[in-house]
Order: C-alpha cells, then sequence, then structure tokens
C-alpha cells in the first residue's frame, strides 16, 4: 500500500476487532472486545469489522457476527498455524493498511501483547497497552470518570463533539487511572486486559447473517524468522478464574492455618455448588498458590457473579481486579478493613469461625 499514511486521519473509518483463536477455539477476550467494540462502533456510526487469522479456520468465521460484527475478515493459510509473531504481524499489518480501520483492539492476552506492539511500529502509530475502560463519547467518558474518579468535572475545558478514542489504564501502581489518547495518528490502538470488559449475549441470528470476506495476503515461509519446533503444554489444571460464576479467594489472613484456611475455601466454593479458589497476591508471593490463582492489578481481572473476600485487606490492587463482581461478600477481623468499602456483604469475624457457619447455612439451602 504505497499511499498508506498513518497521519491522513480522515481515510480511516471502522472499528476492527483481533478475533485471537487456539487450536480452533475463540478466545472469551476476542468477544468481550467485540461487545465493547460494537458500542464504540456505534456511538463512530461506522461498522465493526471482525479479523480472524488461522488454517482451517472457516468454521469460527461466524461467531463474531453474534457479538455484534458486520463483517469478518478471514485470512486462511497454512502458515498461520501455529502463531508466529512474525507471520500474525505480517498479515494483521497488511489489513491494516488495506482496510484502514481507525480502531483496532486486540485482547491483552499473552498472545496480544506480543503482537501489539510490532504492529504498532510497523504502522507508525500509538498503542495504549492493557487498557480497562474505553470511551468515544465524551458524555459517556465524563460520566465514567464521576463514577471512577474524584476529578472535578466542572473543572476544565470539554470538547463533547471530539470522537477519538479516550483509552484508559491503570498507573503508577494502580494509584491513578490514566487516560491516553492518540489523536495524530491511526488507527487507534489498543490492547485490552481480559475480563474487564461485559460480553454481549451470543445473537445466533446475527451470526448466521454476518458478512464473511476472505482475504488473500502474500505470506512466504521466508517471512517467518522465528521457527516452531515443538509445542509444549502446561499438563497442570489450569483453575479458570475469568470465566467463573463464584470466586472465594484468600488472602493474608489465612495465615495462621494456610492448610486449614485453603481447605475451607475451597469447601466453601463446593457449597456455592462448583466455584474456584482465587488469592491475594500475598498468598501467591508466599507461594500458597500458583500464579495463576492471583487476582488483582498484576493478577487477573475477574467479575464473578459471587466474589469471596478471606482474610484479604482490599488494597487498591487487589480492588482492581474484582470490585466490578457483582455481588461482594467479605470476611474480615478488621472491622475498619478497606474490603468491606467494596463488600456487599460485610462480616467482620474470624474467618475460621465464620466460614464453617456458611458452609453450614449454605448446605442448608
Ligand atoms: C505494583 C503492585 C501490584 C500489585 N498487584 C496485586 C494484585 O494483583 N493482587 C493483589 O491481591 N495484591 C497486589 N498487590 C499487593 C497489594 O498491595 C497488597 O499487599 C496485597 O493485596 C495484600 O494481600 P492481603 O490483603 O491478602 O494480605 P494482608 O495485607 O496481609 O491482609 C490480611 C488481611 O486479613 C485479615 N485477617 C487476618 N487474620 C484474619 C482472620 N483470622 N480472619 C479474617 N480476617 C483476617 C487482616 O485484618 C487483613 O485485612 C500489588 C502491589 C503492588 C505494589
Amino acid at each position: 500500500m504505497s499511499n498508506y499514511d498513518c497521519r491522513d486521519i480522515q481515510a480511516f473509518s471502522g472499528v476492527m476487532v483481533f478475533c485471537e483463536q487456539r487450536e480452533g477455539v475463540m478466545n472469551q477476550t476476542s468477544f468481550e472486545l467485540l461487545s465493547e467494540g460494537r458500542k464504540l462502533a456505534d456511538d463512530l456510526g461506522v461498522d465493526l469489522w471482525g479479523l480472524l487469522l488461522g488454517s482451517g479456520v472457516e468454521e469460527l468465521a461466524k461467531q463474531p457476527g453474534g457479538y455484534g460484527a458486520d463483517k469478518v475478515f478471514v485470512v486462511d493459510d497454512p502458515l498461520l498455524e501455529p502463531y508466529t509473531t512474525d507471520a500474525y504481524t505480517k498479515v494483521i499489518t497488511e489489513v491494516v493498511k488495506e482496510k484502514r480501520p481507525e480502531i483496532l483492539l486486540i485482547g491483552a492476552t499473552n498472545l496480544g501483547r506480543d503482537l501489539g506492539p510490532r504492529i504498532a511500529a510497523r504502522l507508525h502509530t500509538g498503542l495504549t497497552a492493557d487498557a480497562t475502560h474505553l470511551d468515544i463519547d465524551t458524555k459517556k467518558y465524563m460520566d465514567f470518570l464521576a463514577e471512577a474518579s474524584n476529578l472535578d468535572l466542572t473543572k476544565g475545558k470539554w470538547n463533547m463533539e471530539d470522537k477519538g478514542l479516550k483509552m484508559t489504564r491503570p498507573a503508577f501502581g494502580g494509584h491513578l487511572m490514566a487516560t491516553i489518547i492518540c489523536p495524530r495518528f491511526r488507527p487507534q490502538m489498543s490492547t485490552v486486559r481480559p475480563g474487564v470488559l461485559a460480553c454481549a449475549e451470543f445473537d445466533a441470528a446475527k451470526a448466521e447473517t454476518v458478512t464473511v470476506e476472505p482475504l488473500k495476503v502474500p505470506l512466504a515461509e521466508s517471512d517467518i524468522r522465528a521457527k516452531v519446533l515443538e509445542v509444549v503444554k502446561e499438563t497442570k489444571e489450569i483453575v479458570d478464574l475469568i470465566g467463573a460464576e463464584v470466586i472465594v479467594s484468600v488472602g493474608g489472613g489465612i495465615s495462621k492455618d494456610v492448610e486449614g484456611g485453603l481447605k475451607l475455601a475451597e469447601e466453601l466454593a463446593e457449597a456455592f455448588g462448583g466455584g474456584v479458589v482465587g488469592a491475594s497476591r500475598a498468598v501467591v508471593d508466599a507461594g500458597w498458590l500458583p500464579s495463576d490463582r492471583q487476582v488483582g492489578q498484576t493478577g487477573k481481572t475477574v467479575r464473578p457473579r459471587i466474589y469471596v473476600a478471606l482474610g484479604i485487606s482490599g488494597a487498591i490492587q487487589h480492588k482492581a481486579g474484582m470490585q466490578d463482581s457483582e455481588y461482594i461478600i467479605a470476611v474480615n477481623s478488621n472491622p475498619d478493613a478497606p474490603i468491606f468499602e467494596a463488600a456487599d456483604y460485610a462480616i467482620s469475624g474470624d474467618l475460621y469461625k465464620v466460614v464453617p457457619l456458611m458452609i453450614e447455612a449454605l448446605k442448608e439451602v
């Protein structure tokens, strides 16, 4: 695309979401991004596009339609399986140069964190990594600030006509939120944290009618400098915190009897009808649970139906990962623990005494 110019803002239109799949299964984050992308596209009055890459992925091509995509571009090539940074970067960069979306969203998964910066560098545009909130509409952005910040919104000048993407993410160890804009270059790019954006209901009728457009991007073996010799899979069981309906998390409060505390958490999760056990960083740092269980700013962002915090103080970095849960129940021996500010049900007491009573009560109902 010889006439491609990242500064020619008027030449770009549309919202594009990179739909990540592995071994023929679409990543949940892609559905979250499509759901959010739909809202952004509606605010802009433009189309939402899914971009699907892989080998033999045609069966997945309609799925993005069920989450709001107007069109799905598919690049199907044997050289796109397994994933390599070189091949994916080349293909996505070429597609963006041809289609010129004004916004490109990628999940901040391991794969997305690898891809995002390379694509942004190739396209000579900016990238906001690890965003947790996105806005187009200034009024909606101000509503978000009114709820999530202590900014005085009566001060300063607000451009209500501004249609730039406002990408918000935690900064300085989660002590403040920063909103980043990309006013001079296109596309406006962001990787977005898994689990933070709400996912729409899948609409089978829309999936059925979505337009699928196969694209050909020249790709040769010589484009791929890193060769994948073997894929070694983790054999341990991975607990799916992000998709869980009920999470019972333990914190430093279990230190006096770690084994007993973990057992109580497992039993409580079970009593809720099959929840999973998460942890604060204090627990992971102490080696009592593996890092894939950590909830918070440097762990997972979760929004289950029920989140139970047992012996967790409620540091801002922990709350950043769970405060959007539907119901929060906190048990803490300190009546002034900050976790109670986020809790719908605050139980002040010793978890070793409270949790057995909770399990008993749940078993009765
Ligand atoms: C850059 C950065 C990133 C971070 N990322 C994360 C993150 O992703 N996730 C995270 O969790 N933290 C994170 N942290 C750490 C965070 O600041 C806190 O240190 C951590 O969350 C504390 O964990 P905790 O509340 O479980 O432990 P503690 O601070 O030790 O608190 C233990 C709590 O248990 C209560 N308690 C004690 N005994 C009992 C009992 N018998 N019954 C009931 N309650 C009891 C106490 O009153 C206290 O409130 C991060 C910090 C930094 C600087």
